[in-house]
């Protein structure tokens, strides 16, 4: 908003988050898994594809791969075979191969719980990280999706699309408890309501603070 200043713009996150919460209460992470690893692979899996389809595939996979060592030692082209339905399936079973690897032969088959050793698994960016700390781990971490990046500079908290800086400044604004389920609140709110290119700002609960409405 024109001329506002830190201080307002927390009060206005606040308020807003308060909002998304009376909304949709429920919202969580839309990925099925039971471990840390089974959220790894479908997080990759996620990449240009609906969390719908990879929970479909990923029903029958960890049936077929019951743990990290063995999606480390299969065969990738079964692998490959095995995910095609998600897109991208020769360099998503590449990333999951390998970083299951690097999990079995230098973690001792547990994923690790830092930022720092997450990221130095093939095909693992900020994004999936984010995902494994905050929603595995209950560290608290913000995940930069498309809808965050969207609703984000709709709502003036950011003018940049660059996921890292984005992520840099929402965390100056926003309480460390909500991080994680603010994330998964704005992804239900841009599918429900603030859907791209033509968004329900007459529906909005977040109307009368973002900038961006039109009446
Ligand atoms: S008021 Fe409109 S542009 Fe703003 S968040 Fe709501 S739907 Fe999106």
């Amino acid at each position: 908003m024109m001329g506002e200043g830190k201080v307002k713009k927390i009060k206005r996150a606040a308020n807003i988050v308060q909002y998304l919460y009376n909304e949709y209460p429920d919202s969580k992470c839309s990925l099925n898994y039971k471990s840390a690893h089974q959220l790894l692979v479908a997080t990759i899996l996620s990449a240009q594809c609906t969390d719908h389809r990879v929970n479909i595939v990923t029903n029958d996979l960890f049936l077929k791969y019951k743990k990290p060592s063995d999606f480390a030692y299969c065969k990738i082209t079964d692998l490959a075979k095995d995910i095609h339905s998600c897109g991208y399936y020769n360099q998503k079973s590449k990333s999951i191969q390998g970083a299951s690897l690097k999990i079995v032969e230098e973690h001792n088959g547990v994923v690790p719980d830092s930022m720092k050793e997450l990221i130095k698994l093939p095909g693992v960016g900020r994004k999936t990280a984010n995902c494994i700390l905050g929603e595995y781990y209950g560290q608290p971490t913000m995940v930069i999706d498309t809808h965050m990046v969207r609703i984000m500079n709709l709502l003036d908290f950011t003018k940049s699309k660059d996921p890292k800086k984005i992520e840099l400044e929402l965390m100056d604004i926003f309480d460390k408890k909500d991080w994680v389920k603010l994330t998964h609140m704005i992804i239900d709110h841009g599918r429900a309501v603030c859907i791209a290119r033509r968004p329900k700002c007459i529906n909005c609960v977040l109307s009368p603070y973002c900038p961006s409405v039109i009446n």
